[in-house]
């Protein structure tokens, strides 16, 4: 497993960076992928990569790194290779690590950051350096760049920003900080803070996205007494998966100008020509998946606005979808009353007895909350972060949000454009920061293509230099 860090020699300030160098900071899903292509296609070149991972174990990162087992991934095995090229990377990995091999299942995400450490253990050698620890902060220095970890410094010509998703942003409600709150867990990825509830919590989940059904399958499943409420504004849970069509739906969009109405219009006749001939409304959505970032690139700023002001929700309940099994757990808590899922947001907080006191409109009583759990999805805003290496980035104009601030501002083949609005040579990012730029930038069908791409680039410039 690829998850023993080698701990790197610290290197004196003033050395230059060797061209062959590359640093990849994160080493969660993105960070793997990209080193993976690195390292596939590099025999001759003298490329050598250091993986900075703040845990010191790779492959897991936010998503994959859940100890639930019930976690499972919301896209199916088919889609989810490391290697575009070789659909059937992942289920052939399946087979022989005695997991389901099914094409159309939704393995647990944990064997995801498996099969990722297996993946890369397979061509990791002398090239491949883990290094355990956070990075705070990257130094342009001539011919490269100089990365601060607490107690090390080290040089890389080329550096890859993997760091994924960030914590969501701290609530608050009508001006009262949720995190005063008696039990307010502001990490839904702290599985042990959610285990450690009492057996008969009764838990708001803010939020009603994936991560919040997440959430409710920890809580829920383990604890017969438990109870939940998840509440968001919207109260919109993701759809389900259905059993896979065979029949593929291509969603065409046609030339010309574009604008987020115009597009909105267009699916909604597309879902319902598909209807009239028996087709699921998920195909459309899935037929489109190709096309979403070209589309994306399509819409002005103030188009593309819009598309978040007035349809993101809509788009985002079916295009993130539960798996099956995931859907029927959720149903089964609504049925037996354990879970109230609710829209119209918070109205005021209060606190008694040691518990939290949510007053949302669309319930008849006030929630008595022994934990409120924020998951109100990764903050995108990078100039709200308190990421120590995202604030040293922007202090340093390496990096700058995106106009939508739905990550940094990048080219639509990863090179990071700096505060002049140039790109900032030898600078890079994969997977989530890239949304502003892509829209779907936060998977592995995308960040996988991205990944190679990356790959690519850096290797034509260590041998161009
Ligand atoms: C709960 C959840 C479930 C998901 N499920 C799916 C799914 O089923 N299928 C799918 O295709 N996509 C899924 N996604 C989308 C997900 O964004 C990607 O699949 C992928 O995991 C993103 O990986 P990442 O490495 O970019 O980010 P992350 O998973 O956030 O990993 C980033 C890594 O970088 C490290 N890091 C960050 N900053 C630093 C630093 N300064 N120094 C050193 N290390 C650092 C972190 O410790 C972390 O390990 C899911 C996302 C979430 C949040």
């Amino acid at each position: 497993m690829v998850g023993v860090a080698q701990v790197e020699q610290p290197v004196p300030t003033s050395a230059t960076p060797d061209r062959h160098r590359v640093a990849i900071i994160g080493g969660g899903a993105s960070g793997v992928l990209a080193a993976l292509q690195l390292l596939t296609g590099s025999d001759d070149t003298g490329l050598c990569v250091t993986v900075h991972e703040a845990t010191g174990v790779l492959g897991r990162g936010i998503a994959y790194g859940t100890s639930d087992a019930r976690h499972l991934l919301n896209v199916r095995a088919r889609h989810m290779s490391a290697f575009a090229d070789v659909p059937s990377d992942l289920l052939d990995w399946a087979r022989r690590a005695g997991r389901d091999p099914d094409p159309l299942g939704f393995l647990p995400r944990m064997d995801y950051a498996a099969y990722l450490q297996d993946t890369l253990a397979a061509v990791a050698d002398h090239r491949l350096t883990i290094s355990a620890g956070r990075v705070d902060d990257v130094v342009p220095v001539p011919g490269g760049f100089e990365l601060h970890t607490r107690d090390r410094v080290s040089t890389a010509a080329t550096v890859v920003l993997a760091y994924g998703n960030q914590k969501p942003q701290a609530l608050a409600v009508a001006g009262a900080d949720l995190a005063e709150l008696p039990g307010y867990l502001p990490n839904p990825w702290d599985l042990g803070a959610i285990r450690a509830l009492p057996a008969d919590a009764t838990v708001a989940v803010v939020g009603t996205g994936l991560t919040a059904i997440d959430t409710v399958i920890t809580l829920l499943e383990d604890d017969p007494g438990r109870r939940a409420v998840m509440v968001s504004r919207h109260g919109l849970l993701p759809f389900g998966h259905i059993e896979q069509q065979s029949t593929a739906w291509v969603t065409q969009v046609p030339d010309g100008p574009l604008t987020a109405d115009g597009l909105a219009a267009l699916v909604r006749a597309q879902v319902e020509a598909a209807r009239l001939q028996g087709v699921d409304w998920r195909n459309v959505v899935d037929g489109l998946r190709s096309s979403t970032q070209a589309i994306w690139r399509r819409l002005d700023l103030d188009e593309r606005r819009r598309l978040l002001d007035r349809y993101v929700r809509d788009w985002e309940v079916r295009r993130h979808r539960m798996a099956p099994e995931v859907a029927e757990r959720i149903d089964g808590y609504r049925r037996a009353g354990r879970l109230t899922v609710v829209g119209g947001g918070i109205a005021d907080v209060d606190v008694r007895s040691a518990r939290a006191v949510l007053r949302i409109p669309e319930l008849p009583e006030p929630v008595l909350a022994d934990a409120v759990v924020n998951c109100t999805g990764p903050l995108t805003d990078v100039s709200r972060s308190d990421d120590p290496l995202l604030q040293a980035l922007q202090a340093r104009g390496l990096v700058v949000p995106d106009p939508l601030r739905l990550g940094i501002d990048s080219t639509p083949a990863g090179e990071v454009l700096g505060r002049d609005g140039d790109v900032v040579p030898g600078l890079l990012a994969v997977g989530p920061p890239r949304k502003g730029t892509l829209w779907e930038s936060t998977a592995i069908p995308e960040i996988r293509t991205q990944a190679a791409e990356v790959g690519g680039a850096v290797l034509a410039r260590v041998v161009a230099r």
